[in-house]
Parts: structure tokens; sequence; C-alpha cells
């Protein structure tokens, strides 16, 4: 080892990450992913979830044989010491709890010998997630006093005599890991040991996740209902009698948006409302920003605006980050509040008004269709031999000024912001579009219609796209995108709406 003797080793977290909802981690955890300088997942953990971590920490996906690549345990320990030893903190981030059929044990070993400090934190497991999410009661007063878990995958060494020994008069729930593939060994062993076949048994896919699909059958054809089904791991197999006792359809399963997965898109600022009224309806939501925002290239007109708003009689807004720049500035520059105090505001979009709200401000205009015609067109009204002071992103669309000026306005603009694309598209992002995992992806302007076309281009025929309004979805169809869903009203709410009543299966 080549390591010099003054850095000391970093300390590695084995972490679980639950079943998969990206609320299932433990606070710990989330508290051990902020501190993490590398993060090595697996793939059976939520991608979201790994967005915990800093933006400068390397985010190590360790793959999977379907995705064609996989990293072996040696491996994954030897990057894990490598990387500790550098003096970095390492999180090992697992599916479920790291001990429960995830080696942890192996990986535990290795820290212990290699002298690395080191701390577990636990996860809910995948067989007890069932029990939330499809309401099977896995252990019940009348119907199961103990469960087990097992693993349908025996390691060779030990032959596959093993599977289901001494299973059959188990006197509770058994719970298969890994029990996809070899279905009709495990169920052959355990009725051939006396155990009914007409047991009730559910396959559970993807458990906690938007994806998540049961199979209900009985120990006597779970093989054949795999197969049927065509049910590829990951999938945990409850069997027993308490499976009955589930709802045909669980709490879960019946959200609105339970099995949708959408992808947001847009600026940091504007997507975050979206993505949480999207899970709070049971969306598995990915937010990919394809635009940054950045300070304005110049202060200067700003702050000139801001000296003189007592000149102003109305102060028009188009975006919450046209609200929180021009507001900060304000606050950086000694003012407060009470600095609008004169002067009437306007607001384009319901997210726009809401932004104002935090800053316990309310516009005095917010059209009813919230597009840029129809608020100049309430405006225009009494436009003339009005001052107007519009901040806005360094590129927008200049309907509204034009309008105001026609009707004998006097306009000024400001950029208070800058806007930047994303230049990479996340491989990841284009891998899930391409194998059509994504149900939606949400448009919320023409100039995220147009980053979103550059950055995926063709891989968005494999998805439907919800667009904010009509001028988003013009923009949509001139560059040969239809889309699939429009908000009406313009608004957050809106859009989430238009999503929910597109459904879920394309076509
Ligand atoms: N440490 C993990 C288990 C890893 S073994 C845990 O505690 O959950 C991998 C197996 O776990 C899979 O083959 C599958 O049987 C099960 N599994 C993990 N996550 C799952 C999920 N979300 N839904 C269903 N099964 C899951």
């Amino acid at each position: 080892m080549t390591t010099t003797r003054s850095t000391p080793p970093g300390k590695v977290y084995l972490v679980g990450a639950g079943p998969g909802h990206p609320g299932l981690i433990t606070l710990r955890g989330v508290e051990c992913l902020r501190q993490a300088d590398v993060v090595l997942y697996d793939y059976l953990v939520n991608p979201v979830i790994v967005e915990h971590a800093p933006l400068s920490a390397e985010l190590v996906g360790l793959g999977h044989h379907k995705l064609g690549r996989a990293a072996s345990p040696a491996e994954i320990t030897a990057r894990m010491l490598e990387e500790a030893r550098k003096g970095r903190t390492v999180v090992r981030l697992k599916g479920g709890d790291p001990s429960v059929f995830g080696r942890g044990a192996d990986e535990e070993e290795a820290l212990r010998a290699a002298g690395i400090p080191y701390e577990i934190v636990p996860g809910i497991t995948a067989g007890l997630a069932v029990a939330a999410y499809c309401e099977i009661p896995i252990t019940h007063h009348a119907e199961a006093s103990a469960v087990a878990m097992i693993t349908g995958r025996e390691r060779d060494e030990k032959g596959e005599s093993h599977l289901g020994c001494g299973l059959a008069d188990f006197p509770g729930t058994l719970i298969y890991y890994m029990g996809v593939r070899r279905a009709a060994d495990w169920s052959s062993a355990l009725i051939e040991q006396g155990k009914p076949p007409e047991t009730p048994v559910a396959i559970v896919r993807w458990c906690s996740r938007a994806q998540q699909q049961t199979v209900r059958c009985t120990l006597g054809t779970v093989a054949e209902a795999v197969e049927q089904h065509d049910v590829a791991p990951p999938a945990v197999i409850v069997v027993g009698s308490v499976v009955d006792r589930a709802p045909e359809v669980s709490w879960f399963a019946s959200r609105p948006l339970a099995s949708a997965r959408v992808l947001v898109t847009g600026s940091p600022g504007t997507a975050e409302p979206l993505r949480d009224g999207l899970t709070a309806l049971g969306a598995d939501v990915l937010t990919r920003p394809t635009i940054r925002v950045t300070d304005p290239p110049d202060w200067g007109p700003v702050d000139a605006a801001l000296g003189r708003l007592d000149e102003y009689d109305w102060l028009v807004f188009s975006s919450a980050n046209g609200v929180d720049y021009l507001l900060r500035r304000l606050a950086e520059r000694g003012g407060d509040v009470r600095w609008l105090g004169g002067v009437k505001l306007a607001a384009i979009g319901t997210g726009t008004a809401e932004r104002l709200a935090r800053y316990s401000l309310r516009a005095d205009l917010l059209p009813e269709q919230f597009v840029a015609e129809s608020l100049a067109r309430a405006l225009v009204a009494e436009a003339a031999g009005r001052r107007f002071l519009l901040p806005r992103t360094n590129r927008g669309r200049q309907v509204l000024p034009e309008e105001l000026e026609k009707a004998g306005g006097q306009v000024d603009e400001i950029v208070v912001y800058g806007s930047v694309d994303v230049e990479e598209p996340d491989p990841s992002v284009v891998a899930a579009l391409d194998s059509s995992e994504i149900d939606w992806v949400t448009v919320t302007s023409s100039a995220i219609a147009r980053s979103v076309v550059r950055l995926y281009g063709d891989a968005l025929r494999q998805t439907r796209l919800a667009s904010i309004g009509p001028l988003t979805s013009a923009t949509l169809r001139e560059l040969g995108y239809e889309p699939a869903a429009e908000a009406s009203p313009y608004s957050t709410a809106g859009l989430i709406d238009a999503i929910v009543r597109g459904g879920l299966t394309k076509g």
C-alpha cells in the first residue's frame, strides 16, 4: 500500500437504503449520506435516495448483471477499502437492510481486518416492507406466530437439498428472497415435505417502488405464475395463509399515480413543488434540472431599478426565480419588502404567486389564464401612461413588454437572473427513457422544451410529455414532439392534474 502514514483512513458507513421508496431510509442513513465523499450503491437502491449526498460526492453505481455489468463482491470490497484508505468518507449503500442477504458481514469483516473504522445503519428489509405496502400481515394472532426469511437461491456448495428443508412445518409465514428463478425447486421441496399446495402465495416485485407489482397464486402454482406474469427479480415471495388477509388492492397501489415514473425537468427552484406534488400522489419522481440558474451578468441595472422603485406603477413577475432573485438582491442592498409598498404586483402563474407569498406578498393581479398574453390583456387596459418594471431572465419571451408598450405603457426590463443550459444528459436517465421506464416527462416552459429535446432527443419518443400550457405545447410541436397532456390551468397543480387524467399506460 502506498498511502502516506499521515492520512488516517476515512470512515465507512454501511447503510441500509430500505426497500426503495425514497422515504424509507432512516434519518441516520440520510445523515451519513450528507457527509459522504463517495457513495457505492447497489442496483436495488432507488437512485432518488442517492441525491441526499452532497453535489461534490462521487456516486458509484455498482451495476447489475442485467445491465451488462456488475461489480463482484470482491471488487466492491476492494473499492470500499481503497476509498477509505484515501481518507474519504465512504457510504456503502445497500438495498433493504445491509445484513439481510446483503453480504454485509463479509464487508464488515474486511473492514475490521483492515483496521478501518465503520458504522452500520440498519434499513427496512424488503420482506418486512410487504406488510405495509401490500397489507399482508406477516404475523397474525390467529394464523402466524413466526416469520422466516429464506433465500431461494442456495449457494452451490451447500447443495439444492436445503431449499425447503424443515420449513414445511414452520409455524408461520415464509418469506423467500431471491426466489424467483428457482421457484419450481423450493416450492416442490416444500410440497414434498407436506406443505399443502393450496397454501396462499404472493409474489411482490419492487415492493414500495412506483413499479410495485403483486401476483397472487398458491404454492402449487408459484413457478407457473412467475412464468405466466414474466416476473423478474427483485421480488419477495410470501408463503402462508396470511396472504389471504390482504386486500385485493393495497392502500399503496390505489393512489392516483401509483406505478407512475416521472422525470421532472426545469430549473431547481420550479421543480421542487412539482416533485413534491407528484410524490404525494404516489409517483416515483426523478428530478433532473435542464437549466442551471445563476446570478445575472450585471447587477448594475437591478440595483438602479431597486433605487427608484417608487417611480413604477407595476412590478410584473413572470417566474418564481425572478421573485427570489429580486427579493434576495433587495435584502442584500439593505432593503426589505416595504420597498415594494408603493408598487402594484402582478404574477404570471400560480407558482410565481406562491413564491411571492413566501415573502408575505400578495399579487394584485393574477390572470385567470396564466399565460403572458392574458396578463398583457389584463394590464393593457390600464397601461397607458403607466410605468412597468419587468424582472426577468437573460432570455425569455418578449410578448408582454411589446403589448404593454403598444398600449402606451413605459416598460423597463431588468435581467435579475441568468439561466444556463445543462450540457450533458444524465446517462442513467437516457437508459431509463430508452427502456421505456419513464412514463412522463414534465415540460414547464418553452426554454425547457428546447433543452429537454436537446438533451434527450429521440429517447423522448419512449415516454410521454406533459406540457405546462399552450405556448410550451406549441414549442414542443415545432420541435417535432406532440405533448400527451397539457395543464389547464397553467400551474403546478394543473400540470399534476393533467398527468393524473392522462393515466399511466402509453397509447
Ligand atoms: N438486503 C436486501 C436483500 C438483498 S438480496 C434487503 O434487506 O431487502 C436481493 C433480494 O432482495 C431480491 O432478489 C429480492 O428477493 C429482495 N428485494 C430487495 N428489494 C426488494 C424490493 N423492493 N421488492 C421486492 N424484493 C426485494
